[in-house]
């Protein structure tokens, strides 16, 4: 079963296709990967040793989530500020919607609307317009 299995991915990897997954379909996969290569991100397994390992998913950003301002203020329904309520980084909605722009954008925008948010909790900010 491994052995077919090996077979199989490797056959895909020297096409340059992934049947399975799909790895390597998107641009942005493939411009993280080897351009020369038959396939961008994945390689033939051929040559011991052999190791595995497990892969646990884990959760670079999130895109859903409490609707921020730009102090880092919680918005209700109506898109007026909660009285105390802040967030920032992953537990608020991202600032730049549904879209990653470039590596460090959740670093930079978690530090960013959280010092705004502190600040503003820090002034005793009421949470209402001024
Ligand atoms: C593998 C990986 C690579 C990444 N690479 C990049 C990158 O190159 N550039 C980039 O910009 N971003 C990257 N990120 C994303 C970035 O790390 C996160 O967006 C950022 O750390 C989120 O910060 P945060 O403070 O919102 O949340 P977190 O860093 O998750 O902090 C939340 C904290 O709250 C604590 N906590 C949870 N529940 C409770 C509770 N009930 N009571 C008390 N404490 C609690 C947790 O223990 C944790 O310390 C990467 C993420 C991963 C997983």
């Amino acid at each position: 079963m491994l052995t077919e299995t090996v077979k199989a991915f490797n056959r895909d990897a020297t096409a340059g296709r992934d049947s399975l997954y799909g790895r390597g379909e998107t641009a942005y996969e493939r411009a993280l990967g080897d351009p020369d290569g038959p396939h961008s991100n994945l390689g033939t397994l051929e040559e011991p040793p052999f190791f595995a390992l497990p892969i646990t998913p884990g959760a670079v950003g999130t895109k859903g989530g409490p609707v921020i301002d730009g102090r880092g203020r919680v918005l209700d329904w109506t898109g007026h500020p909660i009285e105390g309520l802040f967030a920032a980084g992953n537990v608020a909605a991202a600032p730049i919607g549904p879209a990653i722009l470039s590596s460090g954008m959740t670093l930079g925008l978690a530090m960013t609307f959280g010092w705004l948010a502190g600040a503003h909790a820090a002034t005793g900010d009421s949470g209402h317009e001024h």
